[in-house]
């Protein structure tokens, strides 16, 4: 049960809510966000929700079993817009391209790839200051040092930013430089990475865990929400199943199945979702088609020296017919449905 509660309500209306929820048997859970306060009732007896509807401080009640409640389309049926200022926005019907490397190397790198993004429209970038990489010996970021650039070359050309955070205690040092906190697919449940990105107040992009179901993945949005922040975005970026010809198999399922859960915008990454350079645009243009709210996408002036993920990175020269591809397959999607 969600109980969306009216912005002047009194300590004592509040209490009077909690204890009605109490008496039918539901434990209740405070939740408040940079929009609005909640009470989530958790628990499954049959009861008459109007006697709750009516009480002083309610604005709003909904019955939602899932066990992810804040996150779901059945509490929320409207599209959530992540709206990142300047007219820059994402989700329901506002799609956007990122796009840049995997990792952030030099200065002179962002220095091209900012020239490359607009010469192309492109209104966000990715790039990796910290990285996640499998082996400690692999190169590992350039960290604050690099963001800094990342941002002082964005910030002029006004392009925003999207990085991962690994661990709670960088988030702090990145807050100012980024637009949107990428959470990777090693630290898609990594609880205390959610909780302390709830408690920001700007957008969480979250990354289907390498082995991570759904569900799964809405919990963890679940942990972001409950804790205070509404701006998230869900990232399908491919599991890990059987299948040996590419790196992860793109789970194309999970953007139609996701857009009918959750009222979150779906980020499309068929750039770790296939790991194969030539498979990234056909992989993506699906994802298009199947109803994403944007891509984000790897590429690089010279993939081959690229420090990370050289092999499924887009060329700057590839990119721009890439570009007009996905654009011209959102127009299309529009001509096709209702989604
Ligand atoms: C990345 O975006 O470069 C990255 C490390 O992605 P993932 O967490 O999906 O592997
Ligand atoms: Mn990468």
């Amino acid at each position: 049960m969600i109980i969306q509660l009216e912005k002047n309500i009194s300590e004592e209306q509040k209490s009077n809510i909690v204890n009605k929820i109490n008496e039918a048997g539901y434990k209740s859970n405070f939740v408040s966000t940079q929009y609005c306060d909640y009470i989530i009732g958790v628990g499954n007896k049959d009861f008459d929700i109007r006697a709750i509807g009516v009480l002083p401080g309610v604005k709003d009640i909904h019955i939602v079993l899932e066990a992810s409640k804040l996150v779901s389309k059945k509490w929320k049926t409207q599209d959530t817009v992540i709206d990142l200022g300047d007219d820059v926005k994402i989700g329901g019907g506002n799609f956007q391209i990122m796009a840049g490397p995997c990792s952030i190397e030099s200065e002179k790198q962002i220095e091209i790839t900012v020239a490359h993004l607009l010469k192309n429209n492109i209104k966000i970038m990715r790039g990796g200051v910290y990285k996640p990489r499998s082996s400690p010996y692999a190169f590992r970021g350039l960290g604050l040092k690099g963001l800094k650039i990342f941002y002082k070359y964005c910030k002029a050309a006004g392009i925003k930013i999207i990085t991962e955070v690994m661990m709670p205690e960088q988030i702090d040092g990145m807050y100012e430089y980024v637009d949107i906190f990428q959470v990777g697919a090693r630290n898609s449940q990594n609880f205390n990475l959610l909780d302390a990105l709830g408690k920001q107040d700007k957008p969480v992009m979250l990354k289907r865990g390498i082995s991570g179901t759904l569900d799964e993945l809405l919990a963890s949005a679940e942990y972001i929400f409950s804790n205070g922040n509404e701006d998230i975005l869900l990232c399908e970026r491919g599991i890990r199943t059987y299948e040996k010809s590419y790196r992860n198999t793109f789970d194309i399922n999970s953007i139609p199945v996701l857009k009918d859960k959750s009222h979150l915008p779906v980020i499309i990454d068929s750039s770790h979702g296939v790991g194969i350079r030539k498979f990234v645009e056909p992989v993506a243009l699906a994802g298009v088609i199947a109803g994403g709210d944007a891509v984000i996408t790897e590429v690089h002036e010279t993939p081959q020296k690229a420090f990370s993920d050289g092999a499924q990175t887009l060329s700057h020269d590839e990119a721009e017919i890439y570009y007009k591809n996905v654009r011209k397959t959102f127009e299309f999607r529009k001509t096709l449905y209702r989604y």
